[in-house]
């Protein structure tokens, strides 16, 4: 069955982007979406974002052939709950939430252990602006978007999906859903969590009351994604707490290990430290920037 409307639930940079993607690339489905405000879903109309909306819920989901969940964490649990009654028996779910095994089980617990036509999915991409102004249509382009199909997961559910995703130009990839959240955790959830926590560090700091002055381009770089949303970034902290918990650990054990360094004047040690996280990012970071276009 091809699909012929796609329902958004959350129209904000994620699921907006998905959808004006979608537009952009000249998809046949009718874009249609669901919200709280009709202020901004006129606003996402006018940016060429969705074609329809609703503000009920059940007017927003009831012909739709895929329902894309793109709320802040803490809302998948509602979500699903509220659009259980009132979705096509063959419809199929997807999300875009940042940690899977907190959706898988908001998913199980509305839809049944049963139900094969949920596909839980990441997108790795991003800004540190949220919201339907911040919507791009090519903001997938050249990015991985990670699938964690569980073993009861439709395969041709997952086809269509992959589909879409590699219409926006995303390279699809699948994974267990523990280990994305293991992987995301330290790649990126821990990094957020380091810039709040400095920036928040040095704000409180009564005897530095200038030091914001004195900031350049390292602290600009270290702390930008503190800049990011902090009700998202509290919702994802709070889904993804297991392993979250373990990566802060061990990064207390590696500050810990630097501090005996400084304390034990190690500079072997320090420069051989300095020198590994370097050449790693020289490897894995500064390559993948030189090589874009
Ligand atoms: P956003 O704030 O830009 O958009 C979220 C939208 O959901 C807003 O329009 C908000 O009004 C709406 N919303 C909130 N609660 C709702 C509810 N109960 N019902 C319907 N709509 C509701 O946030 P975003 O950056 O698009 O993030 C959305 C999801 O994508 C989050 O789960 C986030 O973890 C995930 N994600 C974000 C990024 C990123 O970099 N921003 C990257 C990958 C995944």
């Amino acid at each position: 069955m091809p699909i012929k409307q796609i329902s958004i639930i959350g129209v904000g940079l994620i699921g907006g982007s998905f959808a004006k993607g979608l537009k952009a690339r000249k998809h046949k489905a009718k874009i249609f979406g669901f919200g709280y405000s009709e202020h901004k879903l006129n606003r996402a109309i006018e940016l060429g974002v969705i074609d329809e909306f609703s503000l009920n819920i059940k007017e927003a989901v009831k012909n739709a052939d895929l329902i894309m969940v793109a709320v802040p964490m803490g809302s998948f649990k509602k979500v699903f709950q509220q659009i259980k009654p009132f979705i096509k028996q063959d419809a199929i779910i997807s999300d875009a939430g940042s940690s899977k095994m907190s959706v898988i089980k908001a998913a199980e617990d509305a839809f049944g252990k049963k139900f094969t036509n949920f596909v839980p999915a990441h997108p790795i991409a991003g800004k540190e602006k949220s919201g339907i102004e911040a919507t791009d249509e090519n903001l997938y382009e050249q990015h991985k978007v990670i699938l964690t199909p569980t073993k009861i997961t439709d395969i041709k559910a997952v086809e269509k999906v992959t589909n879409l995703w590699q219409l926006l130009g995303a390279t699809v990839i699948e994974m267990l859903p523990q280990e994305h959240d293991e992987v995301l955790a330290a790649s990126s959830h821990l990094p957020h969590i380091l810039a709040f926590a400095l920036v928040d560090l040095l704000a409180k700091q009564k005897d530095l009351p200038n030091v914001f002055d004195f900031t350049s381009g390292g602290f600009k770089d270290f702390s930008r994604i503190a800049s990011s949303d902090p009700t998202m970034w509290r919702d994802i902290t709070l889904n993804n707490s297991t392993a979250i918990i373990k990566w802060l650990k061990n990064y207390q054990t590696e500050l810990t290990k630097i501090t005996t360094m400084v304390e034990q004047n190690k500079e072997n040690e320090l420069f051989q430290l300095f020198n590994h996280a370097k050449k790693t990012r020289d490897k894995h970071v500064l390559k993948k920037e030189k090589a874009k276009p």
